[in-house]
């Protein structure tokens, strides 16, 4: 068979793409290589979880929002089903700043205090209202006094976030002391409890902020904390 002078240009054509595509596999490779060895170099900032239960709150939330905004900075916001009625438009703000939302129970129950399908009932009416407000189902769950049981686990397949440092800002409602209490704790991972429907915790989570992110430390959702 003869060959033709469109098979002799075809040919070029692919001998000039594979040569091409080894030349970009083997740059891709080095610069892999490269990447590598600067992380290496370059340690990872420490990362932490501001994370704020209770609210929405009409007046403190959207104070902390717009102080977290101008920050540039993310958290984790675990709501109370029953504020959510009225405060629609703040859990949208919330939810177009990047923050993570999360179910708090739809009326502050201890979980492990009533039955199981009461239990159950309470985290999806809560899920539900959320749903209607922002079109997401909340993946992750705070259970009011960090009281939760086995059996919950798997009847809601929800991830449950508990904390690290605990301020007790609801008690004292003091910022300096809240603030003094997170720097004295705070390390690389950690998830940090607060309640944004205070005064106090709203103005110590915002020189919280501003302190750890003056010591090299990043601000992330817990989602983010809990994958990595
Ligand atoms: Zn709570």
């Amino acid at each position: 068979m003869k060959i033709g002078k469109l098979e002799y240009i075809l040919l070029a054509v692919a001998v000039i793409v594979f040569l091409i595509s080894c030349i970009v596999t083997e740059r891709s490779a080095r610069i892999a290589v490269i990447l590598g060895v600067v992380e290496e170099i370059i340690p990872e900032s420490p990362k932490v979880a501001l994370t704020f239960d209770d609210g929405p709150h009409e007046l403190y939330t959207p104070k902390l929002l717009e102080g977290l905004k101008e920050r540039d900075v993310t958290a984790t916001f675990f709501i109370i089903g029953k504020n959510v009625d009225g405060s629609e438009e703040i859990i949208k703000s919330m939810q177009d700043d990047g923050h993570l939302i999360g179910n708090h129970t739809f009326s502050h129950v201890q979980l492990s205090k009533i039955s199981d399908d009461a239990a159950c009932a309470e985290i999806w009416k809560a899920n539900t209202t959320i749903f209607d407000a922002i079109g997401k189902i909340p993946v992750y769950i705070r259970p009011p006094f960090g009281s939760w049981t086995e059996e919950l686990t798997s009847a809601v397949e929800m991830q449950v976030v508990m904390w690290d440092v605990d301020p007790m800002d609801w008690k004292y409602q003091n910022a300096d002391r809240i603030v003094n209490h997170v720097l004295s704790k705070a390390a690389d991972g950690d998830i940090i409890l607060l309640h944004d429907v205070y005064p106090a915790s709203v103005e110590a989570a915002l020189r919280i902020v501003d302190e750890l992110k003056e010591r090299g430390f990043e601000f992330v959702t817990v989602e983010e904390i809990l994958l990595d």
